[in-house]
């Protein structure tokens, strides 16, 4: 990884300074807010780096094996673990909105597949992403006609929508204020924020911090695992809230999942440990992955 690091020097949420340095991971360092406990690295990874290596499958790759499929992955005739999430999400959003109320956009579609499964339950589709080989996939694996460019060029155009999805999007900003912000503008009255995030506060992240404790630093896998360059903050349902609420926003419904390890390159020996791991979050209701809904607070509209 050649690109500059980005220094932040203060709380990505609250913006307070003081802050606990934790541990350091390759290229960077991992710190907790002293005022509100959000978890996140600096320096890290700038917007323009972050969209670099997430151009492609194989940008990807070079900055983690375990990656080498990730664009490739998503079939609607398979039941995976995230469709099933996709599908659960959909329901959510279906039950909370009327059936007039559904034009979606998703920030970093990837390859499309959460919008080629919202398209085949009747939604209105809409999706921009960074890069053009995304552009280009959506295309070919599920006939997607989508943007190439950034949220600021959408709000610019005065797009509005019932619905705005980030899925693994809110990990990666420096700047996450600045994005809610903009999707305020953007999101039609009544309408609802989805975020998809890892999730923090999980029994893999409890248990990798811990190893590391306990062996001096030595055992290193799990927290390598947890803490990544290209994620720069780490949230929780209380941290997603002090970021997304005082932007007029209320969380709704939200829901834990588990990451979908069909989705990454691991060997057999990685994917039964993870699995094992994961299982045991489940079983704790620990889970690494979070689903909250925000609905948008509108004078005399519906809360959620
Ligand atoms: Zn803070």
């Amino acid at each position: 990884m050649s690109a500059e690091l980005l220094s932040l020097n203060r709380c990505p949420i609250c913006h307070a300074v003081g802050r606990r340095f934790l541990f350091p991971i390759p290229e960077t360092r991992v710190y907790e807010c002293a005022e509100c406990s959000f978890r996140y690295l600096d320096p890290c990874l700038p917007p323009d780096g972050m969209s670099a290596v997430y151009a492609s499958g194989e940008s990807l790759t070079q900055l983690h094996a375990f990656h080498e499929n990730y664009y490739d992955y998503g079939d609607l005739h398979d039941e995976s673990r995230t469709k099933r999430d996709f599908t659960r999400a959909l329901e959510i959003l279906e039950n909370r909105l009327p059936p007039t109320e559904r034009k979606l956009l998703d920030i970093g579609y990837g390859n499309g597949f959460f919008l080629a499964v919202a398209r085949t339950r009747g939604w209105d589709v809409d999706g921009i992403d960074t890069s053009p080989q995304n552009r280009k996939l959506a295309k070919k694996k599920f006939a997607l006609d989508l943007r190439v460019g950034t949220v600021n060029d959408l709000a610019a155009a005065s797009c509005q929508y019932n619905v705005i999805a980030l899925w693994d999007v809110m990990e990666h900003l420096p700047d996450p204020h600045d994005m809610i912000n903009n999707l305020s503008r953007m999101l039609e009255p009544g309408g609802i924020l989805l975020i998809a995030v890892p999730n923090d506060h999980s029994f893999l992240r409890d248990l990798s911090c811990w190893l590391f404790a306990v062996s001096g630093g030595r055992i290193r896998t799990g927290v390598e695992k947890c803490y990544l360059l290209e994620h720069v903050g780490y949230y929780a349902t209380d941290s997603l809230q002090k970021l997304v609420c005082p932007h007029g926003f209320t969380l709704g419904d939200h829901f834990f999942s588990s990451t979908d390890l069909a989705k990454y390159n691991f060997t057999l020996k990685e994917k039964i440990m993870a699995g094992f791991v994961l299982l045991l979050g489940r079983l704790f209701h620990r889970q690494n992955r979070l689903i909250a809904f925000f609905r948008h607070n509108t004078p005399g509209r519906r809360k959620p």
